[in-house]
Parts: C-alpha cells; sequence; structure tokens
C-alpha cells in the first residue's frame, strides 16, 4: 500500500511480532507512509489495549522506528481510539500524534465485533442493529473528535446483513463524515473475516466519492505478516470508483499524495 496507515503493536495484547518487522514488512511492500495506531487506552474493556501508563513507551517506540528507518519509509504516529460516550480521555485526545483513528467497536457497550458476544445478534433485530451501529458513526463524526474513521462497516464483520438498504441507513452518517472534514479508511481487516470483503463495500465507497469524501489505506494489521495485504484489491477498488489521491497526516494536518506513484 502506498500510503497504510492503521497498523496494531504487541502493547494492545491481541497483536504480535515486534514494530520493526512491521515496519520492514512495509519497506518490503514499497509502502511510502506507514503509521502505526495502535489501540488507544481506556477505562472500559482494558485488556484489548495498552494501559495509559504504557503511552510514553508506544510514542518512543515509534518515534524510534521512525528515526531508525527514516531514509527508507515515512513513519507516522497516532493511536486508534474508541468512541464510547463517558469513556474518552483528555491524554488520547490530547496526544502528540500525527491523526486520531475514530473507531465504533461498541453498541451500548456491546462488542459487537468480538466472536465472544456474537449470540448478542440473535436477541435483536438486525435492521436496529445495524441503524444503531452507523447512529453511533454519525455522532463520533459530529464530535469531530478524529481524522479519520476506523472501518465504516464494521458491523457487518460476520455476515449478519440487515433486509434494509444499506446505504439509506448509512446516509446521515456519511454527511456528517462530510461536515466533520473527515477521512475514509480503506481497511483490508474484512477480508480476514467471515464477510470476507474490505471496509467499507463498493457500494458504501461509491456513496462516499459522490459525497466528496477523502480515502486513506489501512491494513489494520495485528501481525508482520498482514501488513499490505490485498493491496492490489483495495488499490483497484479506490480507482475504480474514481480515487485518484490518498490522504494522510502530519501532526494533524491532512496532506495528499497521487495513487497514480
Ligand atoms: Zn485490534
Ligand atoms: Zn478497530
Amino acid at each position: 500500500m502506498i500510503v497504510d496507515l492503521h497498523n496494531h503493536t504487541p502493547l494492545c495484547n491481541h497483536a504480535e511480532g515486534e514494530i520493526d518487522a512491521y515496519v520492514q514488512e512495509a519497506i518490503k511492500n514499497k509502502t511510502k507512509i506507514f503509521g502505526i495506531s495502535d489501540h488507544a487506552p481506556m477505562d472500559f474493556d482494558p485488556e484489548y489495549r495498552m494501559r495509559f501508563d504504557q503511552m510514553q513507551e508506544y510514542e518512543q517506540k515509534v518515534l524510534n522506528v521512525k528515526r531508525k528507518y527514516a531514509d527508507k519509509i515515512e513513519i507516522l504516529l497516532g493511536y486508534e481510539v474508541d468512541y464510547l460516550k463517558g469513556h474518552m480521555d483528555e491524554r488520547v485526545l490530547n496526544a502528540d500524534v500525527d491523526y486520531l483513528i475514530g473507531s465504533v467497536h461498541f453498541i451500548e457497550g456491546w462488542g459487537f465485533d468480538n466472536p465472544e458476544f456474537i449470540g448478542k445478534y440473535e436477541e435483536q433485530d438486525i435492521d436496529e442493529i445495524w441503524q444503531k451501529y452507523f447512529d453511533t458513526i454519525e455522532a463520533m463524526a459530529n464530535s469531530k473528535l478524529f481524522d479519520i474513521v476506523g472501518h465504516l462497516d464494521l458491523i457487518k464483520v460476520f455476515k449478519f446483513m440487515p433486509r434494509g438498504n444499506i446505504n439509506e441507513m448509512a446516509k446521515n452518517a456519511l454527511v456528517a463524515i462530510k461536515n466533520a472534514d473527515m477521512v475514509l479508511e480503506l481497511n483490508v481487516a474484512g477480508y480476514r473475516k467471515p464477510v470476507a470483503e474490505p471496509y467499507p463495500s463498493k457500494t458504501l465507497l461509491k456513496q462516499a466519492f459522490e459525497l466528496g469524501i477523502p480515502i486513506t489505506f489501512a491494513s489494520d494489521a495485528h501481525k508482520p505478516e498482514q501488513v499490505s495485504l490485498f493491496n492490489d484489491e483495495i488499490t483497484e477498488l479506490a480507482k475504480s470508483i474514481g480515487y485518484t489521491e490518498c490522504a494522510f497526516f502530519r501532526k494533524r494536518k491532512r496532506e495528499f499524495i497521487s495513487l497514480a506513484l
């Protein structure tokens, strides 16, 4: 991937491999701009993320590889932050980073992408679940706290699909994303999950393009060997819809790079 802004480290307790190995994989795949954005600390669901007292260690580790590989690749520092009311912390929101990814992993406290809690999908109307999910994405965009929307349609992860029209369900969320001037990531993690396609789907990506929402790319790697997987598929997808450039952030300031490079 030319730009790849969503990658994890073992500090989140559910990724493996040293940061160096992720970076070397990105260099091998000719990535120009590689962002590390591990799960930010939070006082909810703490076992799947670093602790607050590890933030400095994390940031230092990323800045170390940034220096070490400066002549081969540009490394950026970010966090993937959960949009969860009452649990977002100033220490994360005000961190001195290049960008923040805003992600929704919880609907009313339910970790809907965790296989442990998959039974909950049977307890509620599937269309209501989807609408609640996109309403939460809309609230996340309206908070204007983040630069990038993480995996826009993660709610499809286990392939419990709604009866209703997904473009209709996502419409207000996408308009809010546009109004907040956020960037959408094309995240390949979905290829590794039961749904077996990227986040977002082609039809949602088309809708985003028509609204003028910029994109970036994301391996969402939790292992070094996942870096840049499915690059050809998502680059092709982006181009087929009409995208010609890709966004990234330095110190929370947005810049673009051509997809023709
Ligand atoms: Zn993760
Ligand atoms: Zn995520």
